[in-house]
Parts: structure tokens; sequence; C-alpha cells
């Protein structure tokens, strides 16, 4: 195969001319920040996953740190989460000062597994931080019921899943919060920004406020006058800008669309590779509707003649944009300072060591997706070729 022309990002947003005027109106408007578009956004996203309440973020590593703020993590509390996630998962446990503890995967689905979750409990786990990794919805049936018998509190972290299924309906209820990234690869994008959907009025209350530096004008101490207000929660400045909110409200009238599209190219990859030996193709589970945030490939390593970095570098090459996610987060230098050692999620770390990301994004041509199937079929050596 020829090198491609144009570089193959992995993930990509995709912004109108229409998304375009939402934000020049904002910023023609009285408002930049704290104006309508982010309560409309807000309420367009709650509508969207059929949740109460939605408080929109500065970013979603932001809205995972209001999360744990709220389900009152501190020192010396114990949070389960999984390792094959990005850093600012268990990092939003750290802010807070408590302790990530990390559960294994389950092999089929490379989501948390709650056997392990089991296994990992103590005295003083406080919450269970699922992450829906590629965009499929963790096992929420089994988590929230070994929730509930240990009256923990479950932040889901949805980064990957906005638009996804789970039980036929949309990701987003379930967990008690659940955090939404708007980062420009996710499902839709306001450049930066996060959410945080729940149906609890407390924890709502609580990430009100902790987005602006915890201060309220309601229920004062005082009656000092008209111009008071209290801070009362050690908060910080995470608030969302009116023009990213405006950005939002337009990307989120498209989300099916997207999801469909994304969809589509999941179909093409899974029959693309569905009979070769060397790879393994996703697998979901049947109450689970991916939202196909990632499709990863597991390369089978004992059976190849390469190494996956050898592979990665070839299809690089042809500029295909591959990736992998994630190093396990406490290989990271950080985590390992804090104590935690390799080998501690050895089913996460053998996925690791075979993953491979490859592009999806709604704006993909059919082009785009079969020179992927064509690299990925040169590179690591089987398949029949699409240019017979
Ligand atoms: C993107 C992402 C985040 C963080 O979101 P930001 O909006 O980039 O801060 C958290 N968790 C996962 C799994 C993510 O993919």
């Amino acid at each position: 195969m020829r090198k491609r022309e144009i570089f193959l990002s992995y993930g990509k947003q995709w912004v109108t001319d229409e998304d375009i005027q939402e934000i020049i109106d904002v910023l023609k408007s009285p408002f930049l920040t704290q104006g309508p578009k982010v309560v409309e956004f807000e309420q367009a996203v709650a509508d969207y996953v059929g949740s109460k309440y939605a408080v929109a973020f500065c970013n979603g590593t932001a809205a995972l740190h209001g999360a744990c703020f709220a389900a009152g993590i501190s020192e010396g509390d114990e949070v389960i989460t999984t390792p094959l996630t990005f850093a600012a998962t268990s990092n939003a446990v750290l802010y807070c000062g408590g302790r990530p503890i990390f559960a294994d995967i389950d092999e089929q689905t490379y989501n948390i597994d709650p056997q392990d979750i089991k296994k990992k409990i103590t005295d003083k786990t406080k919450a269970i931080m699922p992450v829906d990794f590629t965009g499929q919805s963790a096992d929420m049936d089994t988590i929230l019921e070994i929730a509930k018998e240990r009256n923990l509190v479950v932040i889901e972290d949805g980064a990957h899943s906005l638009g996804a299924d789970y039980n036929g309906r949309k990701v987003g209820t379930q967990a008690d919060m659940t955090m939404f990234s708007f980062h420009p690869v996710k499902p839709i994008t306001t450049a930066e920004g996060g959410v945080i959907v729940t149906n609890n009025e407390i924890y709502y209350e609580k990430l009100k406020r902790f987005r602006s530096h915890g201060i309220t004008n309601e229920n004062l101490s005082c009656d000092e006058g008209p111009w008071y207000y209290e801070m009362v929660d050690l908060g910080f400045n995470y608030r969302m800008t009116d023009i990213q909110a405006a950005l939002g409200v337009s990307q989120i009238q498209k989300l099916d669309a997207f999801i469909e599209r994304r969809r589509e190219i999941a179909v093409q990859y899974n029959e693309a590779f569905a009979n070769w030996d060397k790879v393994i193709t996703p697998i979901q589970l049947s109450n689970a509707n991916s939202g196909w945030h990632l499709y990863m490939l597991q390369l089978k390593l004992n059976d190849l003649q390469k190494t996956r970095r050898q592979i990665f570098e070839e299809l690089r090459a042809l500029n295909i944009g591959v990736h992998v996610h994630y190093i396990p987060v406490y290989w990271h230098p950080y985590y390992q300072q804090l104590g935690y050692e390799r080998g501690l999620c050895p089913k996460a770390e053998a996925w690791y060591e075979g993953a491979l990301t490859l592009p999806i994004f709604p704006k993909m041509t059919d082009q785009d997706v079969r020179d992927v199937i064509e690299a990925v079929r040169e590179c690591v050596g089987e398949g029949n070729s699409l240019l017979k």
C-alpha cells in the first residue's frame, strides 16, 4: 500500500459552519461566561441522557474531581477503579486525598471486572469508579449491586460513552454520578469541557458550588445585605464558558448521527478482521451498544512475526494514525513513586502489550476506512487484500 497523503488521526472533531456561527453569536452577546448558554447546554445533556441534573465543567477531569468531592472522598478513603484508563480517572481520587485501588479487567470486554472489585473492597472503600472503556458501558448491573450491598458511591467515567446504550437506555442514569468529556476526540466537543449528570439533588448542589469556588448565595448564615455571599467549601474555578457551551448545544444535536457513523465504521472493521488469526476484534455484550469512541484490536503477539511496536511504526509510516489505549495507570512514574507496583493487574497489563487503536471518528470516509483495513492487513500480514 502507498503512504496516505494525509495523516489519518485516531480521533477528530467535526465542527461545521453552523457550530461556528453559534460561537460567533455568543461572542457578540453580553455574556462570554456564566450566561444562558451553559444552562441551555446542561439542560440539553440532561434531556439527552434522561437525567434530572447536569453540571458543566471546564473539562472532564475537573468534573471527575467535582464528583469525588461531592461523594465525600477524603484522606484515607479508597476508591476502586480500572488501570485501563486515562490517568485523569484515578488522579481525581488523589486530588481529594483518597487512594485509588486498581481492580483488574474482564478479559472479554476490557472493562473493570466486578468480581475483582469485590476482592478489593475493604473497610476504607468509599466509591467505585468504572470506566466505559472504548464506549461500551461497564457491567453496571453487577457493579451497582455490589455498591448497594456495601453502601458505596458509584461514579461512572463515561468520557467515552456519551450516546452509547445500556439495557436499552442511554448511558448516564445508572451510576450516582456520570462524567462525560467534550475534548475534541470525544463523542461531541466543546474544545475543552466536561459534565456530571446525576439524579441526586444533594450531589447537584455540591457540584455547582464546587465548580465556582465553593461559593453560594443560598441558605446564608447572616443577612449582611444584597451583595452578600458565602464561601462554604474549598471549591475551584472549574466553570465552562458560554462560548464552549454554545458549541456544545450545537454539537449535541448531531450526536446520534455521529454515533451512527461510528457504529457503521465499527461494523466495517469487524467484518474485515472477523476471520483473521492474528488479531482479536472487540466483543460487545448483548445488553450494551457501544458508542465506539475507540476501535481497538488485540494483537496475538505469539502468532506474529513482528512486535506491536514494529506494526505500530509501519502503520504510522503509511500515515495511519494508530494509537495505544492505555498504559496501565499505575505504571506511570508518579504512581510508582506512590508505591504501586507492576503486576498488580495482570490481565490489564497483558491487554496493554497487544493493544492497538485504529482510527475511528464520524468524519472518516469509506475510503479512509478501506485505507486502514488495507494497511493493517499489510502490516499484520493477514487477510485477503481488498485490492484484488
Ligand atoms: C478524556 C478522558 C478523561 C478526561 O477528560 P478531559 O475532558 O480531557 O479532562 C477522563 N477519563 C477518560 C477515560 C478519558 O478518556
